[in-house]
């Protein structure tokens, strides 16, 4: 059964602009997936559909078998990870990660073990006690990482989310985001990735297999050894 599923998946926007035309697509568990294309293919409306920040206008999307057009983003079990970071400033890393578990009513015990764990996994455990204006833009990303993954969703989704680092900690982050999906696959732990990125290099390297949009429409699906292979 497909993780997330797409099926003729429609958007118009309130100008009466259609962004998103008819997009059937299968994700499966476990998959990292990528859309991608230039400016105004629409990767980030099917991304926002797929996370509930924007109304799905025809179709149906399926998260987990579970029809979810009507449910909001909290309903969907997905966690995203956005381009800003959207840390809180005043908090401590260690309360940035917990905040969404202490306020969801999650057990302290259990929101210091989903803490720990997440911190291990993105091997910052010495960056828990720092504000968020005392870290890089490399660790202020794994941060917004961790935020998703103490979450536990079925799904990831990331917008974009290395496109504010420069060139080298963007190969760095490719190599890391990548291990971790491995990681959290090989563990048997949820780890079905949606990747919106303009980047082709990005898509080439980190995609299982790549979604190529234009204008609305998918142009092609398949894994990135095939698809750059074409003539
Ligand atoms: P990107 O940098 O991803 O190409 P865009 O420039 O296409 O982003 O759009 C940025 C934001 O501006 C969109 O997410 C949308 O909310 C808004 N926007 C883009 N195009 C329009 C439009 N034609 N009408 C109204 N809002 C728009
Ligand atoms: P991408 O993420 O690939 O850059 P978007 O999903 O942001 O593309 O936008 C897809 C298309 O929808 C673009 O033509 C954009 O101008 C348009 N669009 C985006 N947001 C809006 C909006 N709020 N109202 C009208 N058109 C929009």
């Amino acid at each position: 059964m497909a993780q997330v599923s797409l099926k003729g998946i429609e958007k118009v926007y309130g100008n009466g602009f259609k962004a998103v035309h008819g997009v059937d697509l299968d994700i499966h568990d476990g998959e990292f997936m990528v859309f991608v294309g230039p400016s105004g293919c629409a990767k980030s409306t099917l991304l926002r559909m797929v996370a509930g920040l924007e109304s799905i206008s025809g179709g149906e999307l399926r998260i987990g078998g579970t029809v979810v057009n009507n449910l909001a983003p909290k309903q969907r079990g997905i966690a995203m990870v956005f381009q800003n970071y959207a840390l809180y400033p005043h908090m401590k890393v260690y309360d940035n990660l917990a905040f969404g578990l202490k306020l969801a009513g999650t057990p302290k015990a259990e929101v210091d073990a989903r803490v720990r764990d997440a911190a291990r996994l993105l091997e910052m455990d010495h960056l828990l006690e720092r504000y968020p204006k005392q870290l890089s833009g490399g660790q202020a990303q794994r941060v917004a990482v961790g935020r998703a993954i103490v979450k536990k969703p079925g799904v990831f989704l990331f917008d974009e989310p290395l496109s504010n680092l420069d060139a080298k900690l963007r190969a760095n982050m490719r190599v890391r985001l990548t291990e971790l999906h491995r990681t959290l696959r090989e563990q048997g732990r949820a780890s079905t990735a949606v990747y919106v990125t303009h980047d082709q290099v990005e898509a080439m390297t980190m995609g299982e297999r790549i979604c190529v949009l234009k204008d609305g429409t998918i142009q092609q699906v398949d894994v990135p050894t095939a698809l750059y292979s074409r003539p």
